[in-house]
């Protein structure tokens, strides 16, 4: 019942509880205590300020009852110890996802890089204690998995580029085809990048079609390398022509010119899964005769983020000598992560244990049998079982949809920032003809049990 009578603020404010009764709520126990006092401190000072300005002149438990404010500071808390790098549910369909960390690493490359967290070997011998290069144990898994002599790994395949023109072309000409003057994202342009390096870019060809005789006539003294950029986010349809690498090599060991192939995706598998089979295959370059390849290990190879350089040992050594190459090396976490998904390659079964290929090698009819489970588990939020179409991602295939399945629950936008936001772990959908469909081909096994009551939760 409201008081007729004004009475001093003074008092009302002493109907909050203080910081301790909130801070020491059974429902906040185990977060850090700073953090709880800090939030639930700031929290008391809304109130009063609310309860000041409104004018009020009882404490509305409903608001600012003790069990009120706990709720806030708890939403507080939680938000305030999430953090921006955490765990999602990947229900897209895309399973190279850049917004969500394209690819998730294997079970033995997360062993491999809590392992190499602490005091690790990164560019020492053990036997002689002396120093040695730090991707020696990586490069030598790679020699064996393609036969090249030589290999070098730097932050990203961007890196790999630039790092690759600067020490072996500045100064001197590269010849590309006008078809592949690619923008890759990120405002990484194939002309940009050139310039960058001080190389002399030479243009040859028509955007849709190039020719042999092309680069043949722009072979010159000055020539130091002919660049073949794959094109991976977009297809030319129509009346188009490249020559292949395959002939670029002919062409260039006859004129005494490298080639060097920006490959994109890292494409390791053998046998490679039937969703795939489209797929430049790192092999088949290397089996063309290119001197240096270079490729992301973050996309199709299912690693870490990491740029892969391999070819001629000679060519990369000089590669490595360039200062640049000191601002782009990889760490620690990153080599040891890398160096374990390489191993299943040499002795595992990467379509079982790489999670990328795993998942893109699923059967729509698998996919079909879980879409079916889920919905039912699902049971009163409106779930169907749709056929859906799923993606490799990362600019690779783009316009290559891969047969799936998918739940399809009812809203669209709303619905999936739901997801997104109020999920205990954040699952990221797609939201097509105003409906959430949460595609099986990325969804993990392992998260598959949780995920129905994380939906419940956040719906
Ligand atoms: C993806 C891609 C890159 C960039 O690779 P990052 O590892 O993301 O730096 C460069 N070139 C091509 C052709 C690509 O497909």
């Amino acid at each position: 019942m409201r008081s007729t009578k004004p009475e001093p603020a003074s008092r009302l404010l002493r109907g909050l509880p203080a910081v301790d009764a909130l801070s020491r709520d059974e429902s906040l126990r185990g977060w850090p205590v700073r953090l709880v006092v800090r939030e639930a401190r700031r929290v008391l000072d809304e109130a009063r300020a609310d309860l000041v300005a409104s004018g009020d002149e009882e404490v509305d438990p409903a608001v600012c009852g003790i069990d009120a404010l706990v709720g806030r500071v708890a939403v507080r808390v939680r938000a305030a110890a999430a953090s921006q790098h955490r765990r999602v549910v990947n229900a897209t369909g895309i399973v190279l996802h850049t917004g969500i960390g394209r690819a998730p690493l294997a079970a033995a490359a997360k062993r491999a890089i809590e392992d190499a967290a602490g005091y690790a070997i990164v560019e020492v011998d053990p036997t002689t204690g002396q120093r040695n290069q730090r991707e020696e144990g990586v490069a030598s898994l790679l020699s064996e998995l393609l036969g090249v002599s030589g290999a070098l790994v730097v932050n990203n395949n961007a890196a790999a580029v630039h790092l690759t023109l600067s020490a072996l072309a500045a100064g001197r000409e590269v010849v590309v085809s006008r078809g592949e003057l690619v923008e890759i994202g990120g405002g990484f342009r194939m002309p940009d990048v050139m310039a960058e390096a001080c190389c002399r870019m030479v243009e040859v060809g028509a955007t849709n079609r190039t020719h042999l005789r092309d680069f043949e006539r722009a072979i010159r003294p000055d020539t130091e390398l002919l660049l073949k950029v794959h094109p991976s986010n977009y297809r030319v349809v129509g009346f188009h022509s490249m020559p292949s690498l395959a002939e670029l090599c002919a062409l260039g060991k006859q004129r005494s010119v490298a080639v060097f192939e920006d490959l994109g995706s890292g494409l390791l598998a053998d046998p490679v899964p039937v969703s795939l089979q489209h797929e430049a295959r790192v092999r088949d370059s290397v089996a063309s005769g290119a001197e240096l390849i270079c490729f992301s290990g973050d996309k199709l190879l299912g690693g870490p983020q990491c740029g892969i350089l391999v070819g001629d040992a000679d060519r990369i050594a000089a590669v490595r000598a360039h200062p640049l190459y000191r601002a782009f090396r990889c760490d620690k976490l990153t080599l040891a992560g890398l160096e374990a998904t390489l191993r299943i390659y040499r002795d595992g079964d990467p379509l079982r244990e790489v999670p990328t290929l795993a998942m893109l090698a699923r059967d729509p009819e698998e996919l079909r049998a879980d879409a079916e489970d889920l919905a039912v588990r699902l049971d009163g939020l409106g779930a169907e079982v749709r056929a859906s179409e799923s993606f490799v991602g990362s600019g690779a295939n783009p316009a290559r949809p891969i047969p799936s399945f998918a739940v399809v629950l009812p809203g669209g936008d709303r619905t999936a920032r739901r997801l997104r936001r109020d999920a205990p772990v954040p699952i990221f959908t797609r939201v097509a003809q105003d409906r959430v469909w949460l595609d099986l081909r990325t969804l993990h096994v392992e998260d598959r049990e949780q995920v129905v009551a994380w939906i419940r939760a956040a719906l």
